[in-house]
């Protein structure tokens, strides 16, 4: 693990987050700057940088398994949500540990800005 990861640090609850729900494989928090009613960001345990670094079929499979349940247990599923991983510098993706933002709680609008 890098030690300079923020998410990471989360991870091993060395930084504080307010975790909604955790799997064997996964830890989910609401984001500390919300861009909608319910934003909720999806980890791996493990490091993984971006989704370029990602060839792993389980660990993407699980984030996005673990995406849909909490949209299920925020209350998501009736009016919908969005699923977004930001991958570099024009998606303008700032934290360097792979994550699944999970939004909603009102109309989100498309295309996004
Ligand atoms: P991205 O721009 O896709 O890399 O998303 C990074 C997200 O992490 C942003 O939405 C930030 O608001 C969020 N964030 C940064 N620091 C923290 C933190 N300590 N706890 C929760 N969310 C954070
Ligand atoms: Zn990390």
């Amino acid at each position: 693990m890098p030690e300079s990861c923020l998410f990471c640090r989360i991870v091993q609850g060395e930084i504080p987050a307010a975790i909604v729900l955790e799997t064997d494989h996964c830890v989910a928090f609401r984001d500390i700057d919300p861009k909608a009613p319910t934003h909720v960001l999806v980890i791996p345990r493990a490091h993984v940088p971006s989704l370029e670094d990602a060839r792993d079929p389980a660990l993407l499979g699980e984030l996005l398994a673990t995406a849909a349940d909490v949209a299920r247990q925020e209350g998501l599923v009736e009016r919908g949500y969005r699923t977004v991983i930001n991958t570099g510098a024009h998606a303008g993706q700032t934290v360097f540990h792979i994550h699944a933002h999970v939004l909603g709680g009102r109309p989100l609008g498309w295309p996004p800005g």
